[in-house]
């Protein structure tokens, strides 16, 4: 064997770095990385690929890998096998469910591991213990995007492919900064806007890379892109530039939305948005004269106390002027991590069973509970927001967490680390120690993608194979083979062989993915979801109507949610965000010494108005403290940002610069996401450069 593993070969993978879900092959040699290849097959990205997926790979062989059971003894952990740290697990997890009842268990999933792991995890959580107390990081992000095309299309998902939206005649971005988090999909923008006419809208705070190229560049003021949407719909339907027939054939409430923009006169919203009436007059020509318009968002809208609300604005505008169902049109919100889309298709959220089955319905609780022989609770579990809130009651004792650095990533972090240390008994599954690994009572070492198999969903609902590239390192473990060991721990009998027979099983539960089969997706075939029984997948959504009732859409009414504003006190707006070079909050990309080597330090942006009017130089260093805790920083100067506004890229290696020491509890009104994006600090310089 140690002759096979000096080989050279090559094994297609997908991307973990981010939702685009490109696809290529990795060239190893042993457990060198020697490149990574694209393909002319691969359906996203065909030979391009960004800066993380060609060098971000070299952390699977940092010596910081996780490679055997930790168990906590004080202060310390020591190493243990696995049969010991799997004894502990399901003696302490079964021992809470015993005494306290399944409900005083809380299970976080993760957006960076596969489908088939998602959807063990959430029977693991419903079918073995008995709770729906699961979910998944989509809370930190998208989960206002599902809501408000739930609410008025009826598919949490883009509503055609990346390729599509190279045909829209005007392509709208909305608080993303897709050419940083979602790089390949901003070339593919670049190019129609640079060869095909297509005209770009950017609305943003901040003037980054898509914003310079824009036809029209909007900065509206923060939280108030909900106010524009309604006005320029109004505006829209005032010059009769609506879609009737659309209307009439598709869409039900369209009497009650009028009524509802009442209020939202070019005056109104000028007033509140800070964007003039002309501005905004233009912005509705552009998308009345448009053939075909998309609408690109990300956490610039969702994390808002109206992410939500916001999103179904944006859905209503596409619905009164017939901007779905053809190429080229409809909403695309961007989803960040690369497996996000398939966390939640797969179930680990709440109030959704896989395949975006109500647990509140009767007959799909029952169709689970025949094939698993549980009983899934009616009520929705509690999301991860509640969850820790749980933990400082005393209902919520016992947590497994895997994939997922809550510590670092969740808003208001001093509170979340207060709540993690109240828990009983705590189980992370992780690749590296993360932050929240400190609270742990037990650290299981899991793989990486490129040590498993399985399936990834990226964000325009595609579902793409990857292979196992390398042996698990050390004692780690892919997901899905812990998650199946603490199962059976527990009492379950399960016997997947491999992940084909965990999406065997999804596909006779899930009807949206009825027709998904591992021998459908070998190499660089995919599907994109829904899937019917003989294969047909669905690259466009709604061509045969909505899905709701009778397929027809619903308009939800105009509803802004006012933000928090600055105070004397907090004067001054931080926005955060990515930087290109970082996975998300960089647990994976700042092990990566290729990457590393191409980053700068984490800094703060500040406008020049703001740098002059305090006397405050590039270089310098600052506090920035909010109400709930403060971060060191430097300042870097910069047009990117105008006024009041600052900018913290959420990527740090240092816990003196961490966004979330800064961000508060407040949280979006109808999906608990935190937002992020009002966050209110003051600044004190603490050295001159
Ligand atoms: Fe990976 Fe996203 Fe870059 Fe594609 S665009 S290579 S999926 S990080």
């Amino acid at each position: 064997s140690a002759m096979r593993e000096q080989r050279i070969k090559k094994t297609k993978t997908v991307c973990t770095f981010c939702g685009v879900g490109c696809s290529f092959d990795v060239w190893t040699k042993g457990r060198d990385i020697l490149k990574i290849e694209p393909s002319e097959d691969a359906p996203v990205n065909g030979i391009s690929t960004c800066i993380k997926g060609k060098f971000g790979w070299d952390f699977v062989n940092s010596e910081e890998r996780l490679t055997t059971p930790l168990i906590r003894r004080g202060d310390t952990f020591y190493e243990a096998t696995w049969d010991e740290a799997l004894t502990l697990v399901a003696e302490k997890l079964g021992g809470i469910k015993e005494q306290y009842g399944p409900d005083a268990l809380g299970f976080i999933s993760s957006s960076k591991v596969t489908n088939e792991e998602n959807y063990l995890m959430q029977k693991l959580a419903r079918g073995v213990i008995g709770t729906n107390n699961i979910d998944n990081c989509s809370r930190y992000c998208q989960s206002p995007a599902t809501d408000g095309l739930m609410r008025t299309v009826g598919l949490g998902g883009d509503a055609g492919t990346i390729q599509d939206i190279a045909k829209a005649g005007l392509v709208i971005i909305v608080g993303a900064n897709p050419a940083e988090a979602h790089p390949v999909l901003a070339t593919r923008v670049k190019r129609a806007h640079k060869l095909n006419g297509q005209k770009l809208m950017v609305v943003d705070l901040r003037k980054h890379e898509m914003a310079e190229r824009a036809d029209l560049f909007v900065r509206p003021n923060p939280a108030t892109d909900h106010v524009w949407l309604s006005a320029i719909t109004k505006y829209i339907i005032d010059q009769n530039w609506h879609d009737v027939n659309f209307l009439n054939d598709k869409v039900l409430g369209f009497h009650e939305y009028v009524k509802s923009l009442s209020q939202y006169t070019l005056e109104y919203a000028e007033q509140v948005t800070g964007i003039s009436q002309d501005k905004l007059i233009e912005m509705a020509t552009m998308i009345h004269e448009a053939d075909g318009v998309a609408v690109l968002w990300a956490m610039g809208v969702t994390q808002q106390r109206g992410g939500s609300e916001t999103s179904g604005a944006i859905s209503d505008m596409l619905l009164v002027t017939g901007n779905y169902a053809r190429p080229g049109a409809g909403a695309f919100p961007l989803r960040g991590h690369n497996n996000v889309q398939g966390a939640c298709d797969f179930g680990t959220l709440p109030n959704w069973l896989p395949g975006y089955q109500l647990v509140s319905d009767d007959a799909a609780r029952k169709k689970f509970d025949a094939a698993w022989g549980s009983t899934i609770p009616a009520q929705p579990g509690m999301d991860n927001q509640v969850m820790l809130n749980a933990i400082l009651e005393g209902k919520l004792r016992g947590m497994y967490l895997m994939g997922e650095d809550m510590a670092w990533v969740d808003t208001n972090a001093n509170h979340v680390h207060e709540a993690l240390s109240h828990l009983d008994f705590f189980v992370v599954q992780d690749v590296f120690f993360s932050k929240t690994a400190q609270f742990a009572d037990v650290i299981l070492p899991a793989s990486p993608s490129l040590e498993k198999e399985g399936t990834f969903t990226n964000t325009e609902r595609r579902i793409q194979r990857l292979y196992q590239v390398l042996e698990p390192l050390g004692d780690s473990k892919p997901d899905w083979e812990i998650i199946t060991m603490i199962a059976n721990r527990l009492g379950a009998d399960w016997n997947y062989e491999h992940p084909s027979d965990v999406m065997d099983e999804a596909a006779t539960l899930a009807p949206i993915f009825a027709g998904v089969r591992y021998d459908r997706i070998e190499g660089y075939n995919s599907l994109l979801w829904p899937v019917a029984p003989d294969g047909t997948d669905t690259p466009l959504l709604y061509t045969d109507g909505f899905a709701k009732p009778n397929g027809k859409a619903e308009l939800v009414p105009a509803n802004w949610i006012a933000p928090m504003l600055a105070d004397k006190n907090y004067d001054l707006h931080l926005n955060n965000g990515r930087l290109l070079e970082h996975f998300h909050e960089g647990n994976m990309t700042n092990k990566s010494a290729g990457l590393q080597k191409k980053v700068p330090d984490t800094f703060v942006e500040i406008s020049p108005e703001l740098a002059q009017e305090r006397g405050i130089q590039d270089g310098a260093l600052v506090r920035l403290e909010s109400r709930y805790g403060q971060v060191k920083v430097q300042v870097v100067v910069t047009d990117r940002v105008h006024g009041k506004e600052l900018y913290l890229p959420m990527n740090t290696t240092s816990e003196d610069a961490a966004v979330n020491l800064l961000t508060g509890p407040t949280t979006d009104v109808r999906t608990d996401t935190p937002a992020y994006k009002e966050t209110y600090v003051r600044m004190e310089v603490l050295r001159d450069k």
